[in-house]
């Protein structure tokens, strides 16, 4: 029984529950000989099972667990609750929010980039890792949205300018977006939209990002000969795609 091979394949598939269209990720195994359902972070439904069971059994598999499985992907996140001290991811990083009344002094510095990006007076302010957010409570939330897209704004632009000059390409159109799953995409026209929530993510995992929707230019499609324009333009991918996966649900939080 030595050197035998373990057959794989995954793939997206989706099943009718109590009236809700529920999409999950099949796994098969020939190592395998049970079947296993798990819901992963962000609400992902993972099957794992034998390689194979015929889809007739798995779908009864689903409807046996579907209360179990409806219960859990249809909770309400927890809503934030935006207030002094809360801890915000930033380029990989953790910020302290310091929620300031205006009279408080208020430090120099003007950005993350040095970069003046139409500041008022209660606009937030990083310094270090504490992102200082004068002015009153209720508009908080408006308020730290707005500065994470001003910076999201900036340094994807300075990212793509410098990803292009480095391949020697020109650097296409682009725009924020504010996608609820997506990072990225390319329109049939060209134009590249980058999700602002990218600017919480590690430099590696933006870059990474970046870098896939640059190939779509040449592929426009998943194929392995688009994953080897992606490792050309972006050695050390494979690290950044994982991060980026696993970090995922927490970027997409606000
Ligand atoms: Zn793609």
């Amino acid at each position: 029984m030595k050197n035998r091979r373990i057959h794989r394949t995954e793939e997206s598939a989706s099943i009718h529950l109590a009236g809700h269209d529920v999409a999950y990720t099949l796994k098969r195994s020939s190592a395998r000989r049970t079947l296993a359902l798990g819901l992963r972070d962000g609400g992902r439904v993972v099957v794992n099972a034998p390689f194979r069971l015929p889809r007739g059994h798995i779908d009864g598999f689903l409807r046996q667990h579907a209360d179990w499985l409806l219960q859990r992907l249809l909770r309400q996140p927890e809503p934030m609750i935006w207030r002094d001290g809360m801890v915000l991811p930033l380029l990989g990083r953790e910020l302290r929010l310091v929620h300031r009344g205006l009279a408080g002094p208020m430090p120099s510095q003007l950005s993350l980039f040095d970069q003046d990006v139409g500041q008022d007076a209660e606009s937030p302010v990083l310094e270090g890792d504490r992102l200082i957010c004068p002015g009153g409570r209720g508009s908080l939330e408006a308020r730290v949205m707005l500065w994470y897209r001003q910076q999201a704004g900036i340094w994807l632009d300075q990212r793509l300018e410098h990803l292009c000059r480095e391949q020697g390409i020109a650097q296409p159109a682009w725009r924020l977006s504010n996608a609820r799953t997506r990072w990225g995409s390319l329109s049939p026209a060209g134009v590249v939209s980058l999700n602002w929530r990218l600017i919480k993510a590690s430099p590696e995992e933006i870059d990474y990002v970046i870098c896939h929707e640059l190939a779509h230019f040449r592929q426009r499609n998943h194929s392995a000969a688009f994953w080897a324009e992606v490792a050309r333009l972006c050695p050390g991918h494979e690290s950044a795609r994982r991060r980026l996966k696993e970090h995922g649900p927490h970027y997409f939080e606000f």
